[in-house]
């Protein structure tokens, strides 16, 4: 399994999203929740400050035309249980800013009702909120203000006006309220729908942006590298997972952190699982992003108690079956809310396309540079190897080694025991160099029967001692063929950077010669250049 995330898009997780900032609930007057999730983004600061500006100026003109004492707008908190004195205009300069609760007072009496008049507006009248006392109160009149919600009309808020004159309510003094109503909603519904628009634009933006890096990724690394960058322009999340789905098991590839020790076994059955679920519906869940469920994620490990917000989306291509499946998680609540969650569908949907894409990619880049009878590097990335390795070592003034092998009378194995035997001789001889070889080494199959191994950070003593063992390990297979022990031996030439050469060229030639000599000298030995 890949467990490797590259820094920056660990920090891209966190950078990018700016969704949700709470104070700015308090200074929109329409509820930001909507059916899609959250709307307001950080630029939208200053419409939201217009918007109430506009609303002030208009209570302000309400006021000075119908010469009463206070205009108040209260509007429907966050919390829906609640109002807010939004804006207002008065005469008085210590109104109560809320929050007020919607059962009691006149609030309490509009629930039923869309306006409600107090002429005269008596002690025992149910209370004013925003007054701490309405001792100077002559009358009240109030009107609701409703809007076409997202999903219903709504009750978002209350008109309040009152005065020290006892006086009923004239029909014009009414009209002039319900004018002032009217302009408030417009305005709202016209600052809604452009918050919302645009944040559905800069949305598609954040997924595109997304998107725009997962399309320079080829190989299944960088896909996985890049996915993970894509989600961090919509989504806060903590882990992200890649899996591939096996029969009934799930195969984890890519998990961008380490700290999720649950996930530390890379196979997990998918019965009675989410992921399960998720393969069989084609669909992505749990349904609402945020779990509390108790159904298990992935088998044998719920996530709900380290991530309050889980996503798993099925990776497939059109018609085609559920391949794979992304984990997205945040230990945070309300991380994935409905506009993120369709993001990351969009961002999965590509991301499905680009792991296919990828593991085309992957398997020609292995058949062009792995030696198919032996699975270990061929001559050609032996010789990218080689290149990379001496840059290296150039770039750092660091050392190292090259090593060359050539079976002994190898000729004669295939012509006394067949070229398929031969084969397997190679193969066995293979598998020996990939055993005395470290990370970070390259053992190549460069020929026929002959083989190279590139040391890093090792001197010319150094590799003898592993073309040494190597030696010993070829000279100590017991390989046979018709319960008849066919003896098999290499021999080896060994260089050494910067020591015996500083050329690329040479330092090849120079373990061709070291080789040579170990062949005229008697085969099955390792030899160092420039010591025979
Ligand atoms: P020396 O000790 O001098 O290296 O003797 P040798 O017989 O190994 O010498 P040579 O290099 O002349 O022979 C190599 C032989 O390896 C010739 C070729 O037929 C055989 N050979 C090359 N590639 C393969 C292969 O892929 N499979 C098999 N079975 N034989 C191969
Ligand atoms: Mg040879
Ligand atoms: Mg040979």
């Amino acid at each position: 399994m890949n467990r490797w995330l590259p820094k920056k898009s660990l920090n891209s997780l966190h950078a990018h999203r700016e969704l949700l900032d709470i104070p700015q609930v308090a200074l929109l007057p329409f509820g930001l929740q909507h059916s899609n999730g959250f709307i307001s983004l950080t630029d939208h600061h200053k419409a939201i400050h217009q918007f109430r500006h506009t609303i002030e100026n208009q209570l302000e003109i309400l006021r000075i035309s119908l010469d009463v004492s206070s205009v108040v707008l209260l509007w429907v908190g966050p919390t829906k249980t609640q109002l807010l004195n939004y804006a207002h205009s008065s005469i008085y300069p210590d109104l109560l800013s809320g929050p007020f609760d919607c059962a009691a007072g006149i609030i309490g009496g509009l629930r039923e009702n869309i306006d409600l008049a107090f002429s005269p507006y008596r002690p025992g009248s149910p209370a004013i909120p925003y007054y701490s006392s309405a001792a100077h109160t002559g009358s009240f009149y109030a009107q609701t203000i409703s809007i076409e919600g997202i999903d219903s009309h709504e009750k978002v808020g209350i008109l309040c006006v009152d005065r020290s004159l006892k006086e009923q309510w004239t029909q014009a003094e009414r009209s002039l309220i319900s004018l002032t109503r009217e302009q408030i909603t417009s305005a709202l519904v016209l600052s809604r729908d452009h918050l919302f628009a645009d944040f559905e634009r800069q949305t598609l933006q954040q997924v595109f942006n997304g998107i725009r890096i997962l399309n320079s990724a080829l190989d299944s690394d960088s896909v996985y590298a890049a996915a993970v960058q894509a989600l961090g322009h919509v989504v806060e999340a903590d882990v992200v997972a890649i899996g591939s789905i096996h029969k009934d098991f799930l195969d984890l590839n890519f998990l961008s952190t380490q700290s999720v020790a649950e996930l530390s076994q890379a196979r997990f059955p998918l019965e009675d699982s989410i992921v399960g679920q998720v393969v069989k519906y084609r669909r992505t869940l749990p349904e609402t992003g945020d779990s509390s469920g108790a159904a298990q994620v992935i088998n044998g490990f719920s996530f709900y108690d380290r991530f309050r917000s889980v996503q798993v989306v099925p990776l497939f291509q059109e018609d085609g079956p559920v391949t794979k499946v992304m984990i997205v998680a945040a230990e945070k609540k309300d991380q994935l809310p409905r506009n993120c969650r369709d993001m990351i569908e969009m961002v999965a949907a590509q991301v499905a396309i680009k792991l296919d894409l990828a593991r085309a990619h992957d398997q020609i880049n292995n058949m062009a540079i792995t030696d198919t009878l032996t699975g270990i590097a061929n001559r050609r990335a032996f010789q990218r190897g080689f290149s990379a390795m001496y840059e290296r070592a150039l770039r750092r003034g660091s050392a190292f080694s090259l090593i060359i092998g050539d079976i002994d009378l190898f000729k004669s194995i295939n012509d006394t025991f067949g070229h398929p035997f031969g084969d397997q001789v190679i193969q066995q001889v293979a598998r020996q160099l990939t055993d005395v070889v470290r990370v970070g080494d390259l053992a190549a199959r460069i020929g026929g029967e002959e083989f190279a191994i590139l040391l890093e950070d090792t001197d010319g003593r150094g590799a003898l001692e592993v073309a040494e063992r190597l030696r010993q390990k070829v000279e100590g297979l017991r390989l046979t063929l018709q319960q008849k022990r066919v003896p098999v031996t290499i021999s080896l030439g060994v260089a050494a950077f910067p020591r015996d050469t500083e050329d690329q060229e040479k330092l090849f030639s120079c373990a061709d010669q070291a080789l040579y000599q170990a062949k005229e000298s008697g085969r099955n030995r390792s030899v160092r250049w420039g010591t025979l």
